[in-house]
């Protein structure tokens, strides 16, 4: 059995570096043409033309702009006529107590982890349901079940994409529009290096595994969820996370 995604094409927000990279790999080695979001369209562009396969493309788009994401979405459909797998993966924290919280940080938190996935579904899940056929996957974060310290904004966004998930998951499912969302443990990316070595290492005896994650533990996951393989399944959360948060 292998997964052949031959014939598809996918949009990755936050594709140019960290865990959306790896996802764009894993989706382009499995053979989908590949279309990757970022505000920096020279990084987008450059991450697309790292895959090495000569079709994906780079967009520039914030996703917290919904006239630039429904620009995007128009661009990528025209270039490549259709979207068939979105990845919602575009973050960004603003940690801090929540007494020092500004209005901001919430804000820039909540609209680029929430309301970001909810402009670019919105947008592309109008081809899906017209094709009957669409795979979202919303990447979200181990922290939106359990809390964390210093994480309020940043843990409300990836909680209420769980929510989202769901919701969207029951309303597309008539339609062959799968939902699912997957949630990261802590994996070594540009988001998590800021860490002192002594936090990481704390971090990492509260892993059952005994390592950080990599990019290409999460793009599993969402490989398989993009798969037929997982034809059956909408409205889950898949953990992806070494065993930390059991
Ligand atoms: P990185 O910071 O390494 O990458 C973030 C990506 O998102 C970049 O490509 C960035 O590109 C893009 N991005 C940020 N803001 C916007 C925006 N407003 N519009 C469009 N693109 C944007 O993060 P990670 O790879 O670590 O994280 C990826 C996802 O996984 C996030 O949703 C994060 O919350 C989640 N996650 C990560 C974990 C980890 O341990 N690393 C754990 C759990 C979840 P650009 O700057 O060019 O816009």
């Amino acid at each position: 059995m292998k997964i052949d995604l031959t014939g598809k094409v996918a949009l990755i927000t936050g594709g140019s570096r960290g865990i959306g990279f790896s996802i764009a790999q894993a989706l382009a080695g499995a053979g989908a043409t590949v279309a990757v979001l970022g505000r920096d369209g020279a990084k987008a562009g450059e991450a697309a033309q790292a895959l090495g396969d000569g079709r994906a493309r780079g967009y520039a788009c914030d996703v917290t702009q919904a006239a630039q994401v429904e620009r995007a979405v128009a661009a990528v459909e025209e270039a490549f006529d259709r979207i068939d797998v979105l990845v919602n993966n575009a973050g960004t924290t603003r940690d801090n107590l929540l007494f020092r919280i500004s209005e901001d940080d919430w804000n820039t938190v909540l609209d680029t982890n929430l309301k970001g996935a909810f402009l670019t579904t919105k947008h592309a899940a109008r081809g899906m349901i017209k094709r009957r056929w669409g795979r979202i996957i919303n990447i979200t974060s181990v922290v939106g079940i359990s809390g964390n310290k210093g994480q309020a904004n940043y843990t409300a966004s990836k909680a209420g994409l769980i929510g989202f998930t769901k919701s969207v998951s029951k309303e597309l499912a008539s339609r062959n529009v799968l939902v699912n969302a997957v949630a990261p443990g802590f994996i070594d990316t540009e988001l998590t290096r800021a860490i002192t070595p002594e936090a990481r290492d704390t971090l990492i005896k509260a892993i059952p595994l005994g390592r950080l994650g990599q990019g290409q533990d999460v793009a599993a996951a969402v490989l398989f969820l993009a798969s037929d393989f997982a034809s059956y399944i909408t409205g889950q959360l898949l953990v992806v996370d070494g065993g930390m948060v059991l």
